[in-house]
């Protein structure tokens, strides 16, 4: 007998127990649009050519080694990724109050400021949308917050944002609270602010004393532009704000299991900085003593270098452009079959998912008599679909409502 034998076996995880059915799954039409990952039009992995080209740089320099990275990560990695969501021309990088630390990619950023707001800074309630990505409210319960909540956010009706239920349940929220907001592309419903909404939000966080933590999981692959998908981060820092923002490279540099993030913070004052930093490097210390380099490396190499940055660029593109094609492509289909219901939503929504509506009983639908794999939510990998499967999806979805 085990002394763990009578220990609870752990929930699985949709996503991943998706996957795996997926890949045992011997139909010849099976279509994966579950997990978040980029295809190709050929429904493959991409691994980008400017990353192929860098790494092949790095195996061959005989300079690089494979010594610790400091505790905090490479410097001149989050110096380069801090100006890339922030823009280079930020006063606050100049003010030396906005600086990097780099963690396990997103997750793990995420992680480091949950915990450093949580224990140094005493917030107790937590907030994410509804829906919302589903991590976020596993890190809030493993990280001890004893008011979890969520906001409104997705309106089943206009398949768009609450705006009116989210302000207030902002507002609602004790002073101080943490807000956990999707910097752009939102995961699940592709439903993000206007320039204008972000505005009231603001308000809202501003008044309340809210610590934001933003999520920026898609800088450049949901719109294609590195500015435009920093916008919301930008602003919240130009509106005089202390701010901690997560960012991955695992979608715009298809980077995934590389695990390559920056925590960037910006904060009223460089001594600040300098002390939230200083906390945020022990907790690091304590949990994993230092974050690995080679992504990092990549990251670094591509964004200093004019180049292979434009080429980068490029690679975005590729990326949003397919993306942006494969929507108006699904919703030309399913309103030429005549589907019932609206299909504006799946071009007006944007990023990687589209928050389909469909319901899980047409999921199940789907997943059985098509083999086309969805999270029960609805919730479609854009990037799942190819003009070779398409047409296929699309009447699946057509026989799972009518
Ligand atoms: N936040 C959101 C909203 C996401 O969609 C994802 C990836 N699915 C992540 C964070 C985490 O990404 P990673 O840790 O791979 O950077």
């Amino acid at each position: 007998t085990s002394r763990f034998g009578d220990i609870a076996h752990g929930p699985s995880v949709e996503v991943f127990e998706l996957v795996a059915k997926f890949n045992e799954d011997t139909h010849p039409s099976k279509v994966n649009l579950s997990v978040g990952a980029y295809r190709t039009n050929e429904a493959k992995p991409w691994v980008l050519p400017v990353v192929r080209k860098v790494e092949a740089s790095m195996a061959a320099d005989e300079t690089l080694t494979k010594e610790y990275l400091p505790i905090t990560g490479m410097p001149q990695f989050c110096e380069a990724a801090t100006s890339l969501v922030l823009g280079a021309d930020n006063p606050a990088i100049a003010e030396k109050r906005a600086g990097g630390v780099q963690g396990i990619d997103a997750t793990g950023c995420l992680w480091l400021a949950m915990k450093f707001l949580r224990e140094l800074c005493g917030a107790n309630t937590i907030l994410a949308s509804n829906p919302s990505w589903g991590n976020h409210l596993l890190m809030f319960r493993q990280l001890k917050y004893e008011d979890v909540r969520e906001y409104r956010y997705w309106d089943a009706s206009s398949k768009g944002l609450d705006l009116t239920g989210m302000l207030e349940d902002l507002k609602t929220a004790p002073d101080g609270s943490v807000v956990v907001l999707h910097a752009c592309a939102h995961n699940p419903t592709g439903v993000d602010p206007t320039h204008e909404q972000w505005g009231q939000i603001c308000d809202v966080m501003k008044a309340k004393k809210h610590y934001p933590l933003l999520d920026c999981a898609y800088q450049g692959f949901a719109s294609g532009d590195l500015a435009m998908d920093a916008w919301a981060v930008r602003f919240f820092a130009s509106q005089g704000l202390e701010i901690f923002a997560a960012q991955s490279f695992a979608k715009n540099f298809g980077l995934y299991n590389e695990r390559v993030g920056n925590l960037t913070i910006v904060t009223a004052t460089p001594d600040a900085l300098e002390r939230v930093k200083s906390q945020i490097k022990m907790i690091i210390r304590g949990m994993y003593s230092n974050p690995p380099a080679h992504g990092a490396r990549i990251v670094n190499t591509t964004l200093r270098d004019p180049a292979l940055f434009a080429e980068w660029q490029g690679c975005i593109k590729t990326m949003a452009d397919r993306v942006l094609m494969m929507r108006a492509g699904l919703r030309k289909r399913l309103e030429n079959l005549g589907t019932p219901g609206t299909w504006n939503h799946i071009t007006d929504q944007i990023g990687m998912f589209s928050y389909t509506g469909l319901n899980p009983t047409q999921v199940a639908y789907l997943v059985k008599e098509y083999h086309v794999y969805v999270m029960k939510s609805g919730r479609i990998n854009m990037c799942g679909l190819t003009t070779g499967n398409i047409d296929y999806v699309a009447k699946g979805i057509y026989d799972a409502i009518i």
